[in-house]
């Protein structure tokens, strides 16, 4: 928590975070493993860490190496998976850390057991399949062999099998149920030949939300925990709560006389004595340059105007003869009757809300309530 008044800063309402973990819980009846990769969706990694962990995480996911060792070292004690790529080298590190890494071809498996093994010490791992993804992971086919062989290495504990959905944010595309039934052929398989990790999971958000056949016996949302939507077509249901909400002060407001330009270009010219603010969000702390960006002033939707700059960004506040110096501005959440998602933001920038929030900058104070 910063002290004095930040004028620009991320308010994370954790009740809501847990809030949205106990309804994936309960609507999956499954532990939940919330995905807290790229510092925690842009929430902050060590308070959503510990907020999940009282919430009643199971797990906790990220997605390196670097991000387990954090929670770690701030007291996490659930067991942490690093879903990408970790050099074997670090295998010490993540020992030492008590971190199960991700197993995502056999020669890296290997390499994981010779380095777990001239340490005397046992390195636990989860497999990962590539059921349609084409990402990371073996092919099913492969998948028998692949654990065959994992679970005799001396070095490695195979605590868990798991692979990862390419479209479950489109419940109308079929691929999702194809990816299922590939995986659960391969769990089957696997269950027969005695081969079956203790701990299966497949399911994102959309997963979790959309397709009961994926829960096998873990959950993995990441979105959905911070009350953001995996997509348009795959809306929260009620009850889920969005966390996040990004302010600023407004710093400056000025009339400016008619055809004067205003930042980096003079890409916008008033065309009249016009009044205009200033806050201190630019590209820096993640707001968008090359966007039509738009906040909320006095319960209002005002536009952002002329070039964003690095560290500040200009606001024509006709629409809002109230304004003053130290007014505040929503960037995302709710002002008044008015409303700005990370959702509205990510279609005006032609990206999704996850880029949105993943690109709030470390810089940006955020302040934890619940
Ligand atoms: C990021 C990620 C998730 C979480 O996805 P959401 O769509 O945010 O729920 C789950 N599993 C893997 C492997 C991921 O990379």
């Amino acid at each position: 928590m910063p002290s004095g008044s930040p004028s620009i800063w991320l308010e994370v309402n954790l009740a809501a975070i847990q809030n949205n973990i106990r309804q994936i819980q309960s609507l999956t009846r499954r532990p939940v493993m919330p995905v807290i990769k790229a510092n925690a969706y842009g929430h902050g990694l060590v308070e959503v860490g510990k907020a999940a962990a009282s919430a009643g995480a199971a797990w906790m996911c990220v997605a390196r190496l670097d991000e387990a060792v954090v929670l770690r070292s701030s007291g996490i004690q659930q067991p942490i998976l690093v879903m990408g790529y970790t050099s074997p080298d670090r295998v010490p590190e993540a020992i030492y850390h008590q971190v199960t890494l991700t197993v995502h071809e056999l020669s890296v498996g290997l390499a994981y057991a010779a380095q777990a093994q001239s340490q005397g010490k046992i390195l636990g791992v989860h497999a990962k399949v590539d059921s349609g993804m084409g990402r990371l992971g073996v092919f099913p086919e492969e998948g028998p062999a692949f654990l065959k062989t994992l679970l005799r290495c001396p070095g490695l504990h195979v605590g868990g099998l798991f692979t990862h959905f390419a479209r479950a944010d489109e419940p109308g595309a079929n691929t999702t149920s194809w990816q299922i039934e590939r995986f659960s052929r391969l769990v089957r398989e696997l269950e027969a030949s005695g081969l079956r990790p203790g701990l299966v999971h497949a399911a994102n958000s959309a997963g979790s939300l959309y397709f009961p056949g994926a829960y096998f016996d873990m959950v993995r949302p990441g979105i959905a925990i911070y009350g953001l939507e995996p997509s348009p077509e795959a809306p929260l249901p009620e009850g889920f709560r969005q966390a996040l909400t990004w302010k600023a002060q407004l710093v400056s407001v000025k009339e400016l006389p008619a055809g004067h330009g205003v930042s980096y270009g003079y890409r916008y010219i008033t065309t009249r004595p016009e009044r205009i603010g200033v806050i201190p969000a630019g590209y820096a702390d993640g707001f968008r340059r090359q966007a039509e960006n738009f906040v909320l002033v006095g319960g209002k939707r005002v536009p952002v105007i002329g070039t964003v700059c690095m560290d500040q960004s200009m606001l024509q506040l006709d629409d809002v003869p109230s304004a003053r110096i130290g007014d505040e501005v929503v960037l995302i959440g709710a002002q008044g009757d008015q409303v700005i998602r990370a959702e509205d933001i990510g279609r005006a920038w032609g990206t999704i809300n996850y880029e949105v929030v993943c690109g709030l900058a470390n810089r940006i104070p955020r302040i934890y309530h619940y």
